[in-house]
């Protein structure tokens, strides 16, 4: 695939028009659509409707569409090629400590820096900023072509910033509608401050919380210790077996359904040149402690974990107690890769535990699974390395294909729901201040986002 010769116009266009294209990102900043805080509800539906009308002007057949919460923005354009759907959130976080900001968080400014131009306000980077540099990209579009880019589907969520509670049932009833060929979602950052990125693997997530119970009441440890089993020691013995000396889970077939990293995503994350002991210095430690045979990206982007979340159970005040306590308690979590199936690893784990219980213990399994698998997209679509190669291009450094080791649910539901893959590709940069005072975004995110997104439509639309 080759770029449309045309990009160049779009993209003098882009630059010609980036102060409009401020003003209009002022414009919905000034809006305080936090959707937490029912009393800004009026807000979030004010907000909908600026989208609304400004995707209205721009030929999409754009609806505000009510939900139990705040509504979804969803708006449609006709066009040739492959059916596209673009997700942000129009929605932010609350303001508090408002004392820490500078200034008004809802009275947008552009601010010169030591670090280059920003632009300072709640949502500024998180996601207003960012979903504005795809409709940016389109308005460009349209002014050079008189059309849009391609066939597109715009979806704006108002609820992410309050836990997405709206989300899967407005997927669920609108599947037909909202069901594409790829997703774009732009709701993330750089890999750092000059790298572009595109997010292809997100790891899954499942947890077990249980008790350890011995005796049928706590115990005199004068009268019963040394005779007595003590469930405190035996959760300390099992948990402490989770892992070998190696940083390997010894949970029997956990690793059955993890893949190996490919050999060409490996070289790209090899050349990122990871600094994992900055990062690791920036939380106090030193030492990488996961499996000894793994690259640090490897171990928080494309390997599972287990990990012991809280374990508690004895006299734990003030003072001492010399009790022999009849119960010990834990929350386990594992964080899933490639294949593996939430529910298969939480029966492995409890088959594991259980098998290990000595004479007069047992345990108590709390709560129900709720957990997801992880989500690997299918980068043999040649549209992961068109949008990688533009990326390239518009920051003149390699775009790298990365994981990220915590969730995103959104692109869980859209292959969950909708069978589609996503590419998550954004802008933010780390000092971007997101939920926090002072939040903003570089002006220079938002002309090479726009850019970006003009580059990536051309060779994938
Ligand atoms: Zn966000």
């Amino acid at each position: 695939m080759s770029p449309a010769p045309q990009i160049d116009a779009v993209l003098a266009r882009i630059d010609d028009t980036l102060p409009e294209s401020l003003e209009r990102l002022i414009e919905l900043l000034r809006i305080p659509s936090i959707s937490t805080d029912p009393s800004y509800r009026a807000d979030c539906a004010r907000a909908a409707d600026w989208l609304v009308a400004d995707l209205q002007s721009l030929g999409f057949r754009a609806r505000a569409a009510p939900t139990p919460g705040h509504p979804m923005v969803v708006a449609h354009c006709d066009g040739p090629g492959r059916h596209i759907l673009f997700y942000g959130h129009y929605d932010v976080q609350p303001v508090d400590p408002l004392e820490l900001w500078h200034r008004a968080p809802f009275d947008p400014e552009v601010q010169d820096t030591p670090k280059g131009r920003v632009i300072r306000a709640r949502g500024a980077s998180d996601d207003k900023g960012q979903l504005m540099t795809f409709i940016e990209a389109c308005r460009a579009w349209k002014a050079v072509h008189g059309t849009l880019p391609g066939k597109l589907t715009i979806f704006l969520e108002g609820e992410e910033e309050s836990g997405s509670p709206s989300l899967v049932p407005f997927l669920q009833q609108h599947r037909d509608e909202l069901a594409c060929d790829l997703a774009l979602i732009c709701d993330t950052g750089l890999y750092d401050e000059h790298t572009p990125a595109i997010t292809t693997m997100l790891r899954g997530l499942c947890k077990a919380e249980f008790t350890i119970r011995a005796a049928n009441r706590d115990l005199h440890s004068g009268m019963y210790g040394g005779l007595a089993r003590n469930p405190l020691h035996v959760m300390a013995r099992l948990l402490a077996g989770l892992h070998d000396g190696q940083g390997r889970v010894q949970v029997p077939g956990f690793y059955d359904d993890v893949d190996e990293l490919p050999e060409t995503l490996r070289q790209q994350w090899q050349a990122l040149a990871f600094d994992h002991a900055a990062y690791l210095r920036d939380v106090g430690l030193s030492v990488p402690a996961g499996e000894q045979d793994r690259t640090p990206l490897e171990m928080i982007w494309s390997r599972p974990t287990a990990e012991v979340n809280g374990m508690w159970g004895g006299y734990t005040g003030a003072g001492f107690k010399t009790v022999l306590p009849s119960e010990a308690h834990a929350k386990v979590s594992f964080r899933l890769v490639s294949r593996q199936d939430p529910e298969k690893i939480i029966a492995a784990f409890k088959a594991w535990a259980e098998a290990q219980m000595p004479a007069d213990c047992q345990i108590f399994w709390h709560g129900g699974s709720d957990g997801a698998p992880a989500s690997v997209m299918e980068i043999s679509d040649p549209a992961f390395e068109a949008a990688r190669q533009a990326l390239s291009d518009e920051w003149g450094k390699p775009a790298a294909f990365i994981g990220s080791g915590g969730s995103i649910p959104v692109a869980g539901y859209f292959k969950s729901i909708l069978g589609m893959d996503a590419m998550l590709i954004g802008f933010g940069k780390d000092d971007d201040n997101i939920h926090s005072p002072n939040e903003k975004y570089d002006v220079e995110s938002f002309h090479k986002g726009i850019r970006s997104w003009a580059r990536i439509l051309a060779r994938i639309a």
